[in-house]
């Protein structure tokens, strides 16, 4: 099972290519990328002020039924193991037991000077207090799945450094121009190896680090089915594809 932004949509986190969307990829900016985040306090600033507002949705998403569905799945035995692309913490929230969060968990900071981890609750409670009222006033702000706001006036935020070393941080979440690391991709590609079919739900699989699975099934000769609103980079490959969402159709389908 290998599962997308669109597992978590009726949650409230917004995809960022489903049709449900409301950033058009041409007008909107896309997430920052690692070589962006990398380059400077003035875009970590940037990133920072964001987050800071997308998290106070972002921390209150619930599983849905997509998310419990999945969990009552692997208790009957069925379910061999979850790979997910979603950073929210949701499958992890209903319990799902054999999971790889092959982008990491957005409840999780990194140190990048001393890759100390840290709990990012207790980071936004330091950034509350040295931007005390930002988050406030900027409550109409759309977020997106990896828990960015859109905010243009950064430039006054403060950041907050790690305790331990004084480097700089970042949600230990992999970026669009970073590495998923090779631990986890190797406990994926262990997960689908010992599945007999590979079930993909609401990917549209544009990032190589979810395609690469599907490819592996249909070499392998094991059926894929694709549960996703729209076309996915992976429909040529899929032995089965449904166009529709995942909390509507999957508890049926699995039923
Ligand atoms: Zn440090």
């Amino acid at each position: 099972m290998l599962t997308g932004a669109g597992v978590s949509t009726d949650s409230g986190i917004p995809d960022y290519r489903g049709p449900r969307s409301g950033r058009s990829p041409v007008q909107a900016p896309g997430p920052m990328t690692y070589q962006e985040f990398v380059s400077g306090a003035a875009a970590q600033q940037r990133y920072w002020a964001r987050a800071h507002i997308g998290w106070g949705r972002m921390s209150q998403a619930v599983p849905n039924a997509a998310h419990h569905a999945l969990r009552a799945y692997e208790l009957t035995g069925a379910l061999t193991g979850v790979v997910t692309q979603n950073v929210d913490g949701l499958h992890e929230a209903a319990g799902q037991g054999q999971l790889v969060a092959l982008h990491g968990r957005i409840e999780q900071v990194v140190c990048l000077g001393c890759r100390t981890l840290t709990d990012r609750a207790q980071l936004h409670a330091t950034l509350s207090a040295l931007n005390p009222g930002y988050a406030a006033s900027r409550t109409g702000a759309t977020i997106a799945p990896d828990g960015d706001a859109h905010v243009e006036d950064t430039a006054g935020f403060v950041l907050a450094a790690c305790e331990r070393c004084g480097g700089p941080l970042k949600p230990d979440v992999v970026f669009f121009g970073e590495n998923v690391p090779v631990e986890r991709v190797e406990r994926s590609y262990a997960l689908v190896g010992a599945a007999e079919a590979l079930l993909v739900l609401g990917s549209s699989l544009q990032v190589m680090s979810g395609l690469r699975f599907v490819r592996r099934a249909a070499k392998d000769g094991k059926p894929v089915v694709i549960v996703n609103r729209g076309a996915t980079r992976g429909d040529d490959l899929a032995t089965v594809k449904l166009d529709a969402g995942c909390a509507e159709t999957l508890p049926a389908l699995l039923a």
